[in-house]
């Protein structure tokens, strides 16, 4: 076939399109890669923070897939194809080294996520890859009920035998996934469930808290109460910001507080020393005091706690301890400042929605995916790829992973395909 007469059309350039766009690519067959905005893998190079979280290296399968209850048995198949070990060795061969750091997150070892848009780049060129940016596709073209082919927004057809969706989810819509598969879907009976901002910034509206805007603390405890009846209560890093708080902590326990606040208002209390008792923190407080005797307090409580949080305690406990030399607080201001420290409170007042979520259920129900190839179960001839698929998961390189496995396991499908069409049945394991 010719790049006017493509093997497969691929609908989104993101981290899953370009993926798989690529291993087709390598085997020689011609794919038509369509995206809407000027530039491929916009989402994927502000992932983790503009560095990457590329996959988690997690080796034991079943351990990885926990982290996606509801979808693991859909998931076995695929990942058994194609793991996180698998990402690895893909990413290395392209020239892209990775590293792990803590939970076993990882990252490109150059710590730049535009780095890995460039390595899926690498396999994206003449003559196999016909790259359409700036392109909207509108809608599937049918015949007699088959997918034909694609109508772009301007009105020209595209016509091939496969055709790949990988138009993303609604989490982050600026990035261009703005649910047009979800759309597309609808149009051809597929059923595909709502979407909700699920690992999404929390916010507040609590003045203090703004000011601490970039302070984090790596251990601490959180509690949200409906009633004053707490219903979650975890441990762990938490980042305050302009408009409320976030973090790994925080994002991944945003879906269960978004569940509260529809119940009635919610209330977070933060607990700064979770493992030490009341008692304890006192002592601790007084060893610091006597070492410290004619310094004030709001040069010397900055040696428990990271600056502006010590600040913070003192001016939510009670701002005129701050100018007073440590000697000078009295037993009462200590138990002041240890209940402060112990019981940070402030109300959420919602999330920060789609637009700065980093992650949003929704999408194809599962039981219409085939996934031993992730073709629909209605239109053979239709793979869905990434974020289209309804999978709920959490921070820690899984969206990506998830990306990675769909891709392959669709382009080597779409690989024997095509070559069983040119009676050659071979698959090529040398792309991982
Ligand atoms: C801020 C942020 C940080 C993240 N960090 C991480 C991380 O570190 N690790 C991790 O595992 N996950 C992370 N994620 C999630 C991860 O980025 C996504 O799961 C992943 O990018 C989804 O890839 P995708 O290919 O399914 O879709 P996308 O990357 O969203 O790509 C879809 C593409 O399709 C295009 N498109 C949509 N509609 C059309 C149309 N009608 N016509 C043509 N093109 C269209 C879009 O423009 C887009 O380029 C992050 C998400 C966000 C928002």
């Amino acid at each position: 076939m010719t790049p006017e007469d493509p093997d497969v059309i691929i609908i989104g350039g993101g981290a899953s399109g370009m993926m798989c766009a690529g291993i087709i690519a390598r085997a020689g067959k011609q794919v038509l890669l369509i995206e809407k905005n000027p530039e491929l893998g916009k989402k994927l190079s502000i992932s983790g923070g503009g560095r990457c979280n590329i996959t988690n290296a997690e080796f034991d399968t079943r351990v990885f897939l926990s982290n996606f209850p509801k979808a693991a048995k859909f998931l076995h198949s695929p990942f058994s194809k194609f793991s996180s070990r698998d990402t690895f060795s893909f990413f290395e061969k392209r020239g892209l080294p990775l590293v792990t750091e803590s939970r076993k997150r990882t990252f490109p070892a150059s710590q730049r996520a535009t780095d890995v848009v460039a390595a899926l780049k690498k396999d994206l060129h003449a003559p196999y890859v016909t790259i359409l940016t700036g392109t909207e596709i509108k809608s599937f073209t049918k015949e007699e009920g088959r997918i034909t082919g694609v109508l772009t927004r301007s009105g020209t057809r595209y016509h091939a035998p496969y055709i790949v969706l990988a138009t993303g989810g609604l989490a982050a819509p600026e990035t261009g996934s703005t649910g047009d598969g979800f759309r597309m879907l609808r149009d051809t009976d597929h059923s595909v469930a709502e979407s909700n901002p699920n690992v999404v910034p929390l916010k507040t509206n609590a003045k203090w808290v703004h000011r601490l805007s970039g302070t984090s603390h790596s251990f601490m405890e959180i509690r949200f109460s409906l009633n004053r009846v707490t219903k979650i209560k975890k441990k762990g890093k938490i980042l305050f910001t302009h408009f409320g708080i976030s973090g790994p902590l925080v994002l991944n326990l945003a879906s269960q507080v978004r569940g509260l606040l529809k119940r009635g208002p919610v209330h977070a209390e933060i607990n700064l020393f979770p493992d030490t008792n009341a008692g304890d923190l006192d002592k601790r407080l007084v060893r610091l005091f006597d070492k410290n005797k004619n310094k004030k307090l709001r040069n010397v409580l900055p040696e428990m706690l990271p600056k502006n949080l010590a600040h913070t305690v003192i001016y939510l406990a009670d701002p005129s301890l701050g100018e007073v030399s440590v000697h000078s607080v009295s037993k009462e201001g200590r138990k002041r400042l240890v209940k402060t420290m112990q019981t940070l409170g402030f109300m959420i007042t919602g999330t920060l929605g789609m637009g700065r979520a980093v992650i949003a259920d929704g999408g194809i129900e599962l039981e219409e995916v085939n996934f031993s190839n992730m073709t629909s179960r209605s239109h053979p001839n239709l793979y869905l790829l990434g974020d289209i698929l309804n999978i709920n998961r959490p921070t820690g390189g899984y969206s990506l992973q998830l990306c990675w496995t769909t891709a392959w396991v669709a382009a080597k499908d779409l690989i024997v395909r095509l070559e069983s069409e040119d009676t050659q049945d071979t698959v090529d394991e040398s792309d991982k």
